[in-house]
């Protein structure tokens, strides 16, 4: 059956043209605007002789032109390869080639980089998206804007739902990154079964500060905004003031994050503003402390933070906690529709229920990539009988609530015991000075390895290494709690916001 994840935005559009799909500072789009600059892209791509299934990768902050090219690509019945524009040559080069890609989109200010890059990967030709007033001069490339000379045909590439529609770049839990394949049919259905479970509203307003080339962005923001009518406010990157501004100006009702976002919204003076009309606050990514859940709604009267779990294999949520009514804190929720999660010991067996029955947890269902392009063995080791390995430790309990202890490559083995960092994390965020806190293993001749824990403090708290220990002391068994405690401005973080533990452990060495 023919099918296409564009779809979901030409029907959107047929109910309500007029209706603003993003603002981006003073701008707005409605969904006709996108729907329309979106199709005459989509046939400029095609005059280009780019052929259903050819890959076109695009490097492109959070603006309206992320979503003009996504959409096109798809359109065309041509595969999305979303890289993050802070890429270095070399890396964009590794993407265009493992990706196959035959066409690159990149924004003005990453503009140098990508150019080499796709000169790397034998000349890949190059569009860039130009900033108002600009003076377009970039050797090698062409204006992005060339491509709306083309008109709307109105066309969608009858791609089949099992056809790729998304090549997600991510290092899974081991080695170089990988494309992880994913269809039209898997996106459409994440985003519908997700939204409709804790009801996306058509008026609602969405705050996509997320990087749309990652999963959460791309799939839990951007798609299901357009899949349930809603509406988005773009903005290109985290910073604590922009995010206000935006939340507030825009009268969002919808917050996606990862943990650290929520933490830097905490601190922030928000005495003056009116974020009234904000209801959920999405949370994934990485695990969400019960405080900075507790905190949040206290700072956010009206406020429910749901919380879901899923990776990019998994275009997005494996499970969620649906409503304030039926969560658990500290808990990932339990499956969605259509998908089942097991736990499993190392022998494969499942395990009972039950905090003291930690194995990894796997998923399968309609969520589950295809398999990494063009990886076969990586992609039979981590896809067995239909069952995607995720690499994160957890346990299931008596109600069908999973909980996520760690991800497996952050278990810490000291003298033999295993220390899941999360529940040590847990305990320093209870502490009131701690703003953020990652826990790691430091290799140690006696004990394999030693605890150790980098926290950054709220601004204007003071303590010191020595009172967080006996705060840990006094809540964690002997072999748990951190020897060594560092005090730091700022935790490492990824694209996502996500924590670096890879380069804290490289920090410390023994
Ligand atoms: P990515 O593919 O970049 O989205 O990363 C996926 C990884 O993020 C998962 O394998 C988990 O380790 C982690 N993750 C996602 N959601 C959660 C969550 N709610 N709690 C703990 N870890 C999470």
């Amino acid at each position: 059956m023919s099918f296409n994840l564009a779809t979901a935005l030409r029907e959107s559009r047929r109910f309500h043209p007029d209706k603003p799909l993003c603002h981006i500072a003073d701008l707005t789009y409605t969904y006709a605007q996108v729907d329309e600059a979106s199709g005459r892209i989509a046939a400029a791509l095609r005059g280009l002789g780019l052929g259903p299934g050819a890959k076109v990768a695009v490097q492109l902050p959070n603006v309206p032109e992320f979503l003009f090219a996504y959409f096109a690509v798809l359109k065309a019945g041509l595969v999305m390869v979303p890289l993050n524009p802070l890429l270095k040559a070399p890396e964009i080069a590794y993407h265009l080639r493992d990706s196959d890609a035959q066409l690159l989109i990149t924004f003005e200010e990453f503009a140098a980089e990508a150019v080499k890059g796709a000169e790397l990967a034998d000349g890949v030709g190059t569009y860039v998206v130009h900033l108002p007033g600009s003076d377009r001069h970039g050797a090698g490339t062409r204006d992005f804007d060339e491509l709306y000379a083309a008109d709307d045909t109105g066309e969608t590439e009858p791609t089949s739902g099992d056809d790729t529609a998304v090549l997600l770049y991510t290092s899974g839990t081991t080695g170089r990154p990988k494309g992880a394949e994913l269809t039209h049919f898997q996106l459409y259905m994440n985003c519908t079964v997700t939204g409709e479970v804790f009801g996306y509203r058509t008026d609602d307003i969405a705050l996509a500060v997320l990087p749309l080339f990652h999963v959460f962005g791309l799939s839990s923001v951007l798609n299901m905004a357009v899949r349930h009518g809603g509406t988005l406010a773009l903005v290109p990157r985290f910073e604590t003031g922009a995010v206000l501004d935006a939340l507030e100006r825009h009268r969002c009702t919808i917050f996606a994050g990862v943990p650290t976002m929520y933490t830097a919204l905490l601190q922030a003076d928000t005495t003056k503003r009116d974020l009234a009309g904000l209801r959920v606050g999405l949370s994934g990514g990485a695990a969400m402390p019960g405080e900075t859940i507790r905190a949040f709604e206290e700072k956010f009267p009206g406020v429910a933070i749901l919380e879901g779990y899923g990776l990019s294999e998994t275009a997005s949520a494996a499970t969620f906690n649906i409503s304030v009514e039926q969560r658990k804190v500290l808990s990932i929720g339990k499956p969605i529709w259509g998908v089942a999660v097991r736990v499993v010991d190392d022998t494969g067996a499942e395990l009972p229920p039950g905090p003291d029955h930690v194995g990894e947890i796997l998923v399968r269902g309609h969520n589950v990539m295809k398999g990494y392009y063009k990886r076969p063995e990586e992609s039979a080791e981590v896809l067995r009988e239909g069952w995607l390995h995720t690499g994160d430790l957890g346990y299931q309990d008596e109600d069908g609530y999973f909980f996520v202890v760690d991800r497996k490559k952050d278990l810490v083995i000291r003298g033999g015991y295993n220390v899941y960092p999360r529940e040590v994390e847990e305990v320093l965020h209870a502490h009131p000075a701690v703003a953020e806190a990652a826990v790691i293993g430091r290799p140690d001749d006696r004990l394999g390895e030693e605890v150790v824990a980098v926290v950054s403090l709220k601004p204007g708290a003071h303590t010191t290494a020595e009172d967080l220990a006996a705060h840990c002391k006094r809540q964690l068994a002997a072999y748990k709690y951190p020897r060594e405690i560092h005090l730091v401005d700022e935790l490492p973080k990824g694209p996502t916001g996500k924590i670096l533990k890879k380069e804290l452990r490289a920090r410390c060495p023994r």
